[in-house]
């Protein structure tokens, strides 16, 4: 891996590499990455999905490697770590910024107010301790609202010229020592905001190493995800009522209503046309927040608390207009994706447009890959058995060299001289040896799964797994639904503690789970990727379904129509492989250390009986695989037993 990174670096031929967890990817990347950023006094680019890869690369990986290979560059590489400007404390804003004023749903909330008010005091004394200003660093954290109080974004911030924190921001310092570092550590979102945005956040850099790649796409569709809402035009609308003539500030507040009013009406979901009646209510916003942004005319000499107001002012609104342009537009263009989200009456969430890229390849094509050498890695880059899939998201084209470690290179096609971006993907394989340690078992004696919750046959093929297992179990759930009731109802049938994710916060329940070899962890989503416990605390993971996006999905529905619109099969290409990465991740919590033995247990029977299993399948760490209910609980009780021996 490290020689195909070196290659890829000096021949500018973007790599997509597969390795699994334990081959060490992050030095085969890291070498390479330090030698080339020492030799040609260039920045290189590392980009993760996770706060928990930032800090190993930055706490562990980093720091040794530099030691390591100084007498080898003939000098230590510095590196350094660079978060969105959200992301830090803004001393400014902390002291005499004008803090966000409450939604009104905290503003009746005697116990949400005092909550806050205490959060913000410790922030306060917490600014005098910290060295970084880094919220990650701030434990135990805050709330998003109390955040939001002593932080900026990057439209909102005074720029380091006018603001009289000037050069001790935290946020600027940590730009500064990024734009010395050989290495430079930073998360999908930056990345997106720095190639796709047109701001300049991060050093020049001339390669990029993009760990934790499967989740690419994501990420940076949701950087790329705007939304519009009434209460957010009525506080852009406040926020200038202050600096302007009244009147202008008005059209605003009444924008506001009549979007407030429409939105009642609206169903839930994608929107495939524009209603007439939103289309002027949305030009009204426009029309209205462009009329507030002339009115805040052009920067003046003003004093501080002048220019912070109208920064603050002007950010909001540019936000609200640029929201409504791009919502009247989507409809022309087709690129993008429109919808209603909010669901008032079950969770008193006001309803929202919002509005999503439909892909996020032509993007990455021309922004990224187009300008600079792009390294992806990750555990699970392959689906169905190839890196096409993937590439086709990213924008690459199909095919181009897929090969094995070993040299066996696949029959595909060289890529063409026609293709104007060049990628090999190389799966370098994993050090364990899966077909021996561990077993998937697909229950494809049970019913497919129903829409009305978790089928009883289900609830006792848990019982009887976990009870095989004793405990030892991770239970992966397609929804938080799903998980509740499957805790509730084994909880009365298990000797076993069972924790389920929302009962604590995560990274307190991963801890007493793993600390505690015969509990189980029941959760969703973030559990799928995010859990990382070796040993015998973990020898049973167990998933109740594929995890297909909801047929409601706006965004997915959306981009499987296009497919098969294009002659393509929208299910394969979208629901299936969305699954398939799951099912992917989720398999992998299994085997975390060399040692580690177990069973991934799928209930949903599609996974045998479907047509599309067998792509699911593919998709999944090479497992011996069985259909037989003794059999797996047998192996289970074998392992349970080993453990004790
Ligand atoms: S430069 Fe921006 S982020 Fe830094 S303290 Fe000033 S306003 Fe806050």
């Amino acid at each position: 891996m490290a020689e195909a990174v070196d290659h890829s670096i000096r021949t500018g031929e973007h790599l997509a590499v597969q390795a699994g967890t334990g081959t060490g990817k992050s030095l085969a990347y890291l070498v390479p990455s330090l030698r080339h950023a020492v030799a040609e006094e260039a920045t290189v680019v590392i980009s993760t999905a996770t706060i928990a890869l930032q800090r190993q690369l930055v706490d562990r990986d980093l720091p040794r490697l530099s030691k390591a290979l100084k007498k080898e560059l003939g000098r230590e590489p510095d590196f350094a770590i660079l978060k969105g400007r959200r992301n830090y404390l803004c001393m400014h804003r902390l002291h005499s910024g004008a803090p966000d004023e409450p939604d009104n749903g905290a503003l009746f909330d005697p116990f949400a107010v005092s909550r806050l008010g205490r959060e913000v005091k410790r922030l306060h004394e917490w600014s005098s301790e910290t060295e970084t200003g880094d919220r990650d660093e701030l434990v135990p954290g805050v709330t998003e609202q109390a955040w939001k109080q002593v932080s900026v974004t990057a439209r909102e911030c005074l720029g380091v010229a006018k603001c009289p924190i000037g050069v001790d921001c935290f946020a600027e310092r940590a730009r500064a020592e990024a734009g010395k570092a050989d290495v430079v550590v930073t998360n999908h979102a930056m990345l997106a905001i720095d190639a796709l945005e047109g701001f300049q956040v991060l050093p020049e850099h001339d390669v990029v190493v993009i760990d934790e790649a499967h989740d690419l796409v994501d990420r940076v569709t949701s950087v790329a995800t705007e939304e519009l809402s009434a209460a957010a035009i009525a506080a852009a609308a406040r926020r200038c009522g202050r600096l302007i003539d009244q009147d202008v500030a008005d059209r605003m507040a009444e924008a506001s209503d009549g979007l407030a009013m429409l939105l009642e009406d609206l169903p839930v979901g994608r929107m495939d046309e524009l209603p007439r009646a939103l289309a002027g209510t949305l030009a009204a916003i426009r029309d209205a927040s462009h009329a507030c942004i002339s009115s805040l005319g052009p920067e003046r000499k003003e004093d501080v608390e002048g220019t912070t107001n109208r920064k603050l002012a002007l950010s909001l609104l540019e936000e609200v207009h640029d929201g409504a342009v791009r919502i009247l537009d989507a409809f022309d263009e087709e690129r993008d994706v429109v919808w209603v989200s909010g669901d008032f009456a079950d969770r008193g969430r006001a309803p929202t447009l919002r509005v999503a890229p439909l892909g996020v390849g032509g993007l990455l094509r021309e922004k990224l890959f187009g300008k600079r050498t792009t390294v992806l890695t990750s555990a699970t880059l392959t689906l169905g058995g190839t890196f096409d899939t993937l590439a086709r998201q990213w924008g690459l084209p199909a095919s181009s060299q897929n090969r094995k470690a070993e040299g066996t290179a696949t029959e595909k096609e060289p890529p063409s001289d026609a293709a104007p971006i060049r990628w090999t993907g190389l799966d370098v394989g994993s050090p364990f040896q899966h077909g021996s340690s561990g077993i998937l078992y697909v229950a494809r004696h049970l019913p497919p799964p129903g829409r009305d919750g978790l089928p009883p046959s289900y609830v006792d093929e848990i019982e009887g797994l976990v009870n095989a297992a004793g405990g030892r179990t991770l239970g992966l759930f397609s929804s938080m639904r799903a998980a509740k009731s499957a805790a509730e109802a084994l909880r009365d049938k298990l000797d076993y503690t069972v924790f389920c994710q929302g009962d604590d916060a995560t990274g307190q329940l991963v801890k007493k789970f793993s600390e505690d070899p015969r509990s189980c962890l029941f959760g969703t989503l973030s559990l799928w990727q995010g859990v990382d416990v070796p040993g015998p605390s973990l020898q049973l993971v167990i998933m109740d379904r594929i995890p297909f996006p909801r047929p409601d999905d706006p965004l997915a529905s959306a981009r499987q129509k296009a497919v098969s619109e294009r002659g393509g099969n929208g299910f394969l290409t979208v629901a299936a492989t969305h699954a398939a990465l799951l099912l992917a991740q989720g398999a992998g919590r299994l085997l975390r250390s060399m040692n580690d033995k177990g069973v991934v247990a799928i209930l949903d029977p599609r996974l045998a009986t479907a047509r599309y299993g067998g792509f699911l399948r593919a998709s999944l760490p090479p497992y011996w695989t069985t259909y037989d209910p003794e059999v797996v609980r047998a192996a289970l009780k074998r392992l349970d037993a080993a453990v004790d021996a």
